[in-house]
């Protein structure tokens, strides 16, 4: 019998290992880079998950890979972006802009501001996205879990939110984790102008970047509804729009089992998976993870997050 122990040792061990067999890789190419011209800096340029817009439904999208939409990921992509400690590394603003200097957004081609929905399937990678926090009652909670499993994570923060918990969102960042915009006020940006839908990203780009000296570079729309306006505005402020393909509805507290059972069901490599430590009670979101995070990982799964 393994003690608890030796149970997570084994599980660093094979993040580790993991990482240095697809770090060999030729080409180690990043499953977060960008299309024409690249979204981030250093990153092969080819990887682009070019995966066509999803469905634009209410909360909860049919996900991508369950409705006929192919996923055109180029193959062997991925790499796996936990840190080789098995914990994630603290060097979240060591290559930061500084907090006050005014930002220079990198203006997005259309076909970059496609929202991508999967990455590449080739391998056992798995992006885990948490939304609509921070949440002072559950977000040490998932970040404490993120580190016991060496898990890289994308928060996907509210503005409104972020502003009344600033060390709580520094805290997310200086852990290792990638800091995202979605949204001031979580509105359903198909109903907003022009001007109403920049205000809604610049300023929650701008408060991110003041808390964290990171400027945000993915963004993802309440209940993934986009609209041509919140494209053009996320593209003239340099982000690019992360879907999601795994979908368990955690926010409607199905039961803890139930969110477990449909990430574990849903789950496939490549998947986006959409989980929630804001918003309302996220207890039973907290409970599922602490129950398939484990399972994922002795299955050979690993997790990555875009680049900070
Ligand atoms: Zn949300």
């Amino acid at each position: 019998m393994l003690s608890d122990r030796q149970i997570t040792s084994r599980r660093l061990l094979l993040v580790a290992a993991g990482m240095s067999l697809l770090g060999a890789a030729a080409g180690c190419r990043s499953p977060w880079s960008g299309g024409e011209g690249g979204a981030e800096a250093g990153v092969d340029e080819s990887a682009l998950p070019a995966v066509p817009a999803g469905p634009d439904g209410a909360p909860g999208a049919v996900p991508a890979a369950q409705s006929g939409v192919p996923s055109a990921a180029a193959p062997g992509a991925a790499s796996p972006s936990a840190p080789p400690s098995g914990a994630p590394s603290a060097t979240a603003s060591s290559s930061a802009t500084a907090p006050g200097v005014v930002p220079v957004h990198k203006v997005l081609s259309e076909a970059e501001s496609k929202p991508v929905y999967e990455l590449d399937a080739a391998r056992r990678v798995v992006a885990l996205t948490i939304d609509d926090g921070p949440d002072p009652r559950y977000t040490p909670t998932v970040l404490a879990l993120l580190q016991q499993y060496g898990i890289r994570a994308t928060f996907f923060l509210v503005g409104e939110n972020a502003v009344e918990h600033p060390a709580l969102v520094r805290e997310i960042a200086d852990r290792g984790h990638h800091i995202a915009n979605h949204t001031w006020t979580h509105p359903d940006l198909r109903h907003l102008s022009d001007t109403q839908a920049r205000d809604e990203l610049e300023r929650t780009s701008d408060l991110l970047h003041r808390t964290t000296g990171r400027l945000p570079t993915w963004f993802r729309a309440p209940g993934g509804d986009w609209s041509p306006v919140s494209l053009k505005v996320a593209a003239d402020l340099g982000m690019r729009n992360m879907g999601w393909s795994v979908d368990p509805r955690d926010w409607a507290r199905p039961g803890t089992s139930v969110i477990t059972e449909r990430i574990l069901k849903d789950v496939r490599p490549g998947s986006i998976v959409l989980n929630h430590d804001g918003g309302g009670d996220r207890s039973q979101t907290v409970a599922a993870l602490k129950a398939y995070l484990p399972v994922l990982i002795d299955s050979g799964y690993f997790f990555t997050a875009p680049p900070n």
